[in-house]
């Protein structure tokens, strides 16, 4: 007998844990299918930032997420001598999302934990050890075809499907979806490590730009450590990978470290040149990757589920014409070619090997030395074909998250709709939640809203599900903006969009 969900996701990486759980939270049934039985075993995503944390909250893991992460300091530059290039700032405890700017984390850990959540999300099907095979798409849902552990082919139904498959994803190629390549193409040696002792640690996330050896080594979790290590141009995966090698690095460091676990990549840029194909969609890895050096690839790709999630909702469960899931690239494309571009820069000023080059490039940065930079604020949804109020400057920035006196954050205030907040309320509907400012559930952090929405001159504002701004002014006129943009029914069906 063949299964029927309302979205099928194929691959339980990061991105697919994240936008199965959001998806099991509005209520839809989720087959989340995965052809490994273990989350990846080798080094990858160290940093996220303040959004993905609010993301995690909202699925109800950030104490977990707590656990296996600290905040980020300080991110410096510096040469082969051990000059400061540049340091930026990556510290402060109380991002615009409620938490810090930044943490450095042991990926494996969070992922378990958003193993262990979908686990308890009873209409979140969880499938190790199958891999997708093939998709049909028909009139009104997609067809797929699997293969399970002992090779027998299984089929499934669902309204749609997301490929969330990582860097080769299967379903990108299915889809027959190209990719864009920004031809920055760079091999590195990845090795995490657990200290046996804190003695001569860096505080700091380090980037050493000598071109003997472009070198990065950055915090990670609790009792972790990484570096990389570019490779020479005679030197091969094998090789440094080979027993000794990766000892002989660090003892330039003068560390007491065990290796846990080492890898090489090549770091580069690259970013599908379509996201959806009528039912079926790609996100993380699978639409985009870049270059680790601003940490942003996870972050993109869970900013990637955030945005598609409610998206999906609507149209499911609401009512939304499915030309609203064209959003998802429109905004998310902007924002993740920006990362790309930045981590691209990064590296270039990295991964320098010339020694002429290199000392050009430490006079150039040592005269305009900034020891306090802030990276450079980037990485906004695209606002062509987006799903913002038009011509709102505040629309498509990030509604702050406000914290109480005793720690209590907004977001855990209300549910997890669309939000119009202004001086009387309203009649809420399915997709949103109409609430005054003086409702006794936004009583502490009435004064910081109010402050706010007095700076930002408006009467009411709108934010949608992501908890990006969707619009800020008069609520009539955001509610009947909203309306049209979305698409969305007044009255919403709070029920899930199964079929058949
Ligand atoms: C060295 C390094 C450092 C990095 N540092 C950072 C960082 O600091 N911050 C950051 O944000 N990002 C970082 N990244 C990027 C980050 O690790 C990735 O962007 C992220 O893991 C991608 O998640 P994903 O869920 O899209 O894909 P993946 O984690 O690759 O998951 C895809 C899943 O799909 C499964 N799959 C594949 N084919 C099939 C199939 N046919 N059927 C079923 N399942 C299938 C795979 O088994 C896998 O589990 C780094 C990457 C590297 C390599």
């Amino acid at each position: 007998m063949r299964e029927r969900f309302d979205v099928i996701i194929v691959g339980l990486g990061p991105v697919g844990a994240v936008l199965a759980g959001l998806l099991g939270q509005a209520g839809l049934t989720v087959l989340a299918m995965e052809r490994s039985h273990e989350v990846y075993p080798l080094p990858r995503a160290a940093h996220f930032d303040h959004e993905i944390m609010r993301v995690f909250q909202r699925l109800g893991i950030a104490s977990e997420a707590l656990a296996h992460s600290r905040p980020a300091g300080a991110y410096e530059f510096r040469n082969a001598g051990g000059e400061l290039l540049m340091s930026a700032r990556r510290g402060g405890e109380h991002g615009i999302s409620g938490w810090a700017q930044s943490y450095m984390f042991n990926q494996p850990g969070i992922e378990r934990a958003l193993r262990a959540r979908l686990a308890a999300m009873p209409r979140i099907t969880v499938r190790l050890g199958l891999a997708f095979q093939s998709l049909e798409q028909h009139g009104d849902h997609v067809v797929v075809m699997a293969k399970d552990d002992g090779g027998a082919i299984e089929r499934f139904e669902a309204r749609y499907l997301v490929g969330c498959d990582g860097a080769w994803s299967p379903v990108r190629e299915a889809l027959n979806i190209g990719l864009e390549d920004y031809r920055f193409d760079e091999p590195w040696l990845v090795v995490d490590t657990i200290p046996r002792s804190s003695a001569n640690l860096p505080v700091v996330n380090l980037q050493i730009c000598d071109p003997a050896r472009p070198t990065t080594c950055v915090l990670m979790g609790p009792g972790r450590h990484r570096w990389e290590f570019m490779l020479l141009p005679d030197e091969s995966a094998d090789a440094v990978l080979a027993p000794g090698f990766v000892e002989a690095l660090l003892a330039g460091w003068d560390v007491d470290v065990e290796v846990e676990r080492k890898a090489v990549y090549r770091f580069h840029g690259l970013i599908a040149e379509r996201w959806r194909d009528g039912r079926a969609l790609i996100a993380g890895d699978a639409a985009h990757q870049m270059p680790p050096f601003a940490g942003q690839g996870m972050c993109s790709g869970i900013r990637d589920a955030a945005n598609l999630a409610w998206k999906l909702e609507a149209v499911l469960c609401h009512g939304a014409d499915a030309a609203m899931l064209d959003t998802y690239q429109a905004e998310r494309d902007r924002s993740v070619r920006d990362y790309i571009e930045l981590a691209i820069g990064m590296g270039r000023v990295v991964c320098t090997l010339d020694p002429t080059v290199a000392a050009q490039r430490d006079a150039e940065m040592m005269a305009r030395r900034d020891t306090d930079a802030s990276l450079p604020a980037v990485g906004g949804p695209g606002r062509d074909g987006a799903l913002f109020a038009p011509g709102d400057a505040a629309a498509g920035s990030i509604f702050p998250q406000f914290v109480a006196a005793d720690g209590a954050r907004f977001d855990d205030a209300l549910d997890a709709r669309a939000w119009l907040i202004d001086g009387v309320g309203g009649v809420s509907s399915g997709d949103l939640r109409r609430i005054a400012i003086d409702d006794p559930v936004l009583a502490p952090f009435r004064d910081d809203l109010a402050a706010w929405l007095a700076g930002m001159d408006g009467q009411a504002v709108l934010v949608r599900p992501d908890r990006y701004i969707f619009g800020i002014g008069a609520a009539a006129d955001l509610h009947a903006c909203w309306r049209a943009a979305a698409g969305t029914a007044a009255v919403g069906t709070a029920g899930q969009g199964a079929v058949g």
